[in-house]
């Protein structure tokens, strides 16, 4: 493979190490039709794809083979049951059927019943239902793959990030979880896994699927109250079990802005890499958290969304970037081509839309990658409060991990499945290298943030009152 196009190194990698970058995209993903009217438009990747490329963005990046994931790899998560109606259901089945259409609404698909007496066909029984479920997952298992096999730092996939399916259930315009598939495959490798979630939604089939995991720490940040859907991820919601305190939610009132939301998810992202220390980091990068979204109420810009990627990114982990909701069109390919460009280390491209085919879908944004859009509402009086008090509630969540007996974080890693083979001895260097630079001063390093190091030595001096005994 030749590695001489990949990524640059960035100034804003806390190491300044070149990032490899690997890229997954299948055009016939794109041509999905989730049927008239309805908010999914799969033609959004196609456009993010057709703007990466305009930027040349291509260049700086390996293209993943595609391959559809296998039905038998669907089962990994998913249940046979459900699967195999995945595969049996065509529009005019569904229509012609009765068994058939019980089966499907039993399952989410089709129009289904809400309690409040409506009936939204949020999973509509497509034409290719399966092999489109196939083709996205197949992305999100070859990008996690591509990062288990060590060739690469920073693997993406727009297409993927449908985190509401669950097991045997469509939901929320998701009938497979390709991050839950991914995630299981990361941990053939490694031995933690930090999902953070950036969709305006919670990330609830995530959530469920490893909630009484340890290896798992799944963190979802997301608007949250007045009936928003799906109505879950308290900041009590903390996960069961082996896995207490491994799931964290973070919910966001309608009309976040960006200096709001970073002074949450730096802190609590920073936290949990420093306690959980993933192997692995999966981010969501569901671009309805954007403002201007045509179904959320969040106030972020495209580089206050980018930033989230551009923070993970400058920790020296394995990073897989999956995309997710989003629902103007235009928003979303110019979030996804620049949190490309962050990826690969071009931060700096021109911020004027260059000519290419889709190039008329953004004259609503003056062609301008990083558009403006007025605030929907003003934040309040009372929102920095509550926005304080989640605060210190996640990160008190986050110190109750310290005590959990389930973290080794020196415990000897077992030589990876699927035949990779691991340097043992270069691990251990490694680890011991780590441990003799002072934990606080590492983050400090890792964030390059003056205010943030100083919230974390206050945190710090409280949660040495609070119990010595936990400190890691
Ligand atoms: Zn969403």
């Amino acid at each position: 493979m030749d590695m001489g196009t990949n990524s640059l190194p960035s100034p804003s990698c806390a190491d300044g190490r070149k990032r490899r970058v690997c890229y997954y995209y299948d055009a016939d993903i794109s041509n999905v039709d989730y049927g008239e009217g309805h908010a999914m438009v799969p033609r959004r990747v196609a456009m993010t794809h057709a703007l990466i490329a305009s930027y040349g963005l291509l260049n700086d990046m390996t293209r993943l083979r595609i391959r559809p994931a296998r039905p038998e790899e669907l089962l990994a998560f998913h249940d046979q049951k459900y699967v195999h109606l995945l595969g049996d259901l065509t529009p005019a089945g569904y229509t012609n059927d009765v068994a058939l259409r019980r089966a499907a609404k039993e399952h989410g698909l089709g129009p289904v019943r809400r309690p409040d007496g409506s009936y939204p066909n949020d999973n509509p029984v497509i034409d290719g239902l399966l092999g489109y479920c196939q083709g996205y997952a197949g992305g999100s298992l070859a990008a996690a793959r591509a990062l288990c096999g060590g060739d690469h730092d920073v693997a993406i996939n727009w297409s993927g990030g449908m985190h509401h399916a669950c097991r045997g259930q469509a939901s929320g315009f998701c009938y497979v979880n390709d991050i839950v598939l991914a995630i299981k495959q990361l941990l053939a490798r490694f031995r933690r896994v930090l999902y953070v979630d950036i969709d305006a939604h919670h990330g609830d089939g995530v959530e469920e699927a490893f909630a009484d995991s340890d290896q798992v720490m799944t963190l979802s940040f997301h608007q949250y109250a007045g009936g928003f859907f799906p109505g879950t991820g308290s900041v009590d919601d903390v996960g069961k079990g082996a896995g207490l305190y491994h799931a964290l939610n973070v919910p966001l009132k309608a009309g976040m802005d960006d200096q709001g939301y970073h002074e949450l998810f730096k802190p609590i992202v920073g936290r949990a890499m420093q306690v959980f220390q993933p192997e692995a980091v999966v981010l969501q990068c569901g671009a309805d958290s954007l403002s201007g979204d045509r179904l959320a109420g969040l106030d972020l810009s495209v580089g206050g969304h980018a930033e989230c990627v551009r923070y993970l990114r400058g920790f020296d982990a394995p990073l897989l970037l999956l995309g997710g909701g989003g629902y103007t069109i235009n928003h979303v390919a110019s979030c996804w081509c620049y949190e490309t460009a962050v990826a690969v280390g071009r931060e700096e491209i021109p911020n004027e839309i260059p000519h290419h085919p889709y190039e008329h879908y953004y004259r609503g944004q003056g062609y301008m990658l990083q558009y403006r859009t007025k605030a929907r509402r003003s934040p309040r009086d009372g929102d920095k409060k509550e926005a304080d008090a989640i605060r210190v509630k996640a990160l008190e969540h986050l110190s109750a991990i310290r005590c959990a007996p389930n973290i080794q974080f020196h415990e000897p890693r077992e030589a990876a499945a699927q035949g990779m083979d691991v340097d043992d001895d270069e691990e251990e260097e490694e680890e011991e290298e780590e441990e003799e630079e002072d934990p606080m001063e590492r983050l400090h390093r890792l964030c390059d943030d003056a205010d943030l190091h100083e919230f974390f030595i206050e945190l710090g001096r409280k949660q040495q009152r609070l119990s010595s005994s936990c400190m890691l």
